[in-house]
């Protein structure tokens, strides 16, 4: 956006919006015209956060309310000049603000986001989208071709502003000295079909419906008659049309569900109703109480660092921070809603809060009540728990690592694929294991398809032994935290230190002993050519049909993490792995008789080559030089045909 300057900077002046602005308008105006009433829940959500601030300053600094002492929210439709007006006693913005706030999106990822929308909106699925992404302000023009904002801020500096705009691409700013009180005028110049907003009773429908928890006070300006037979007058009143007492602090069964959505969408900003509902009070040597929601789907921007976070916090009704990122961990980051405490300091900071007793104990119960809603959801509503899971099964696996103290209960709610599900706790694998299976047993690979693929778990696929598929990049972290479950230790499938010795027959172990002797040589061979690659070369008992594959040493990272975390720029050391070979393959068992024999040994290096290259592709790994690779196996190719056309 370019700045006006110094001159234009406390008169007039005409600003472009920023490109999103345009992009959100256009999304607003085209594709959300069947939502407008929404315009109305946007408006008065606004104005009910610009009153909660004000009571929050005003804690600190009463002058700051000035003679503007009311909190309220005020509607006044005007059916002559076809204009909806929606007032408020609240913060009131500054120019800067007002230019910043009305100009611009504040919403970090929201790039992303419309990118995102221009792609699906292609493919014809749009609205699904729109509603993970609030409109704000700018839903004013679902229903007006022409919106006049009016604002005084608390505090000083005492010039009013008015922001005039037709959404064509800019906006206007200029001083508004006749506009005296603290606080925000929303001018909506109607569309001419969308007039009927100004009808009571549409109105009251919508604030009933979208607004009733708001705990200020939205009055509407009425039209009454009052008086006698002929004395009768038409008066202008205002009456008091919504609930006005924080919802939260309602009796739960006298809240209806609509309520409850409503609430969620207000603090959430989310479109879509919520997946799960928390409603709690504790009374005790603390007392508070929490409304918290779990989202239905996750928001775009949940992997964004700097996205803001928590739910809000209010201390005896007065909002005292708006994402008190203290109260939730990381791990539970996608929680939203509110918590009302009685005893913390009117006047705490964001210093002290991470510090403070009665937050580490609200925090404690937030975990505690959200684990438990999603072990009764996983229980009684597999569906929406498996629709939870695809959208935040990710950020919650982060808490095995993270919470030691709620690990057992997470272990439970973690699902993964697997070699015999697609979707399956632990509890139910270990449902699943034969009696004489002790180990619980993962691969870690870039997506199913490779992990179900890799030579690793041959042998445990022909034990009918099932394996979890792990491909999230968290998983390897995740797993760590999480060494045992029902008593079952969890190993991979892909490290050197797998004993599946314990499932073999005596016979079977001499047989093992047997052939790592008489592969001894060709070990050392291999060892020699890889030297700089790998660290062991060994005969493996992970093997069925491969003739060899890479294990991850003992303490190691899995390649594909190991692969990520370079990618990400992580300076990490070159980690040599362990090369097993199979000793029952046809293909290790020529390369030991070639090995054997003087004359034909050097060839056994080129072999090696390949097959290293190949136990990088069998298990999703990119091999270091794809055009000697190539070359090796055509000189392969050759050599095989022709000695085909020899026999
Ligand atoms: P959001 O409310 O999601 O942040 P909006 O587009 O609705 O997005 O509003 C942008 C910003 O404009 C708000 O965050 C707030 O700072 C400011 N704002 C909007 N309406 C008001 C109001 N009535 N009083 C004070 N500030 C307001």
């Amino acid at each position: 956006m370019t700045e006006p300057n110094q001159e234009t900077d406390t008169t007039t002046s005409e600003h472009p919006f920023q490109a999103e602005v345009n992009q959100v308008l256009d999304i607003v105006i085209n594709s959300l015209y069947s939502h407008r009433e929404v315009f109305l829940r946007e408006l008065i959500s606004n104005s009910a956060d610009a009153l909660d601030k004000i009571r929050f300053q005003a804690v600190t600094d009463e002058s700051l309310l000035g003679s503007e002492k009311d909190l309220e929210i005020q509607l006044v439709p005007d059916k002559s000049a076809g204009t909806l007006t929606i007032i408020d006693t609240g913060i009131g913005m500054t120019r800067d603000e007002v230019i910043q706030n009305l100009g611009t999106i504040a919403h970090s990822g929201s790039k992303g986001f419309l990118a995102a929308l221009k792609e699906k909106e292609q493919g014809g699925e749009s609205v699904d989208l729109i509603g993970q992404f609030g409109v704000g302000f700018y839903a004013s023009f679902l229903v007006a071709d022409k919106v006049l904002v009016r604002t005084l801020a608390a505090g000083d500096d005492q010039t009013a502003w008015r922001w005039e705009s037709e959404a064509k691409g800019t906006f206007h700013v200029e001083p508004a000295p006749e506009w005296t009180t603290r606080g925000t005028e929303v001018k909506l110049f109607l569309k001419d079909d969308q007039k009927d907003v100004l009808e009571e009773y549409q109105i009251r429908q919508l604030v009933q419906r979208y607004s009733d928890f708001v705990s200020w006070p939205i009055l509407l300006e009425v039209e009454r008659e009052e008086g006698e037979d002929d004395d009768k007058k038409t008066v202008k009143k205002d009456e008091r049309i919504n609930n006005a007492s924080a919802l939260w602090r309602r009796p739960r069964r006298e809240i209806t569900d609509e309520e409850y959505e409503e609430f969620y969408k207000h603090v959430s900003r989310d479109r879509e109703p919520p997946l799960d509902t928390i409603h709690f009070t504790i009374e005790g040597t603390t007392s508070y109480t929490g409304l918290i929601y779990l989202p239905k789907k996750a928001p775009f921007d949940l992997f964004d660092q700097d996205k803001k976070r928590g739910v809000r916090l209010y201390v005896k009704r007065v909002m005292i921070m708006e994402d008190c990122e203290d109260l939730v961990p990381e791990y539970l980051r996608f929680l939203r809603g509110v918590i009302d405490s009685d005893d913390l300091p009117l006047n705490v900071s964001r210093e002290l809060l991470q510090e403070d007793r009665i937050v580490r104990s609200i925090k404690k119960t937030i975990v505690t009540k959200t684990l438990g809603a999603l072990e009764f959801m996983a229980k009684e509503r597999a569906d929406d728990y498996a629709a939870f899971w695809d959208g935040f099964g990710v950020v919650l696996k982060e808490g095995l690592h993270f919470d030691f103290e709620n690990k057992e209960t997470l272990a439970k709610l973690v699902r993964y694929r697997s070699s015999k599900s697609d979707f399956t706790s632990l509890t139910d694998y270990v449902d699943r294991m034969s009696e004489d299976q002790d180990t619980i047993y993962y691969a870690i690979g870039q997506n199913r398809q490779t992990v179900e693929g890799s030579p690793h778990i041959e042998a445990l696929k022909k034990k009918d032994i099932e394996v979890l598929y792990m491909t999230d990049p968290i998983d390897e972290w995740a797993v760590q935290g999480l060494d045992e479950f029902d008593g079952k230790k969890l190993a991979s499938a892909m490290k050197s230190d797998l004993d599946l010795d314990k499932d073999r027959t005596d016979e079977q172990k001499a047989e093992d002993d047997a052939n790592q002797e008489r592969l001894e040589d060709l070990s050392e061979r291999a060892q020699k050519v890889l030297e700089d690659r790998v660290s062991e070369v060994r005969v493996s008992r992970r093997l069925d049909e491969s003739p060899c594959c890479l294990v991850v040493p003992d303490g190691g990272v899995h390649a594909h993490i190991e692969r990520m975390l370079r990618a990400q720029g992580q300076d990490l050391p070159a980690q040599k792995r362990i090369l097993e070979l199979n000793p029952t393959h046809p293909v290790i068992e020529r390369l030991h008789l070639l090995n054997a024999n003087p004359s034909e040994s050097d060839k056994v290096e080129n072999w090696f080559e390949l097959l290293y290259d190949q136990a990088l592709l069998a298990e999703g790994s990119p091999i270091a030089d794809p055009p000697r690779f190539a070359k090796r196996m055509s000189d392969l190719m050759t050599q095989a045909l022709e000695s085909e056309e020899e026999a």
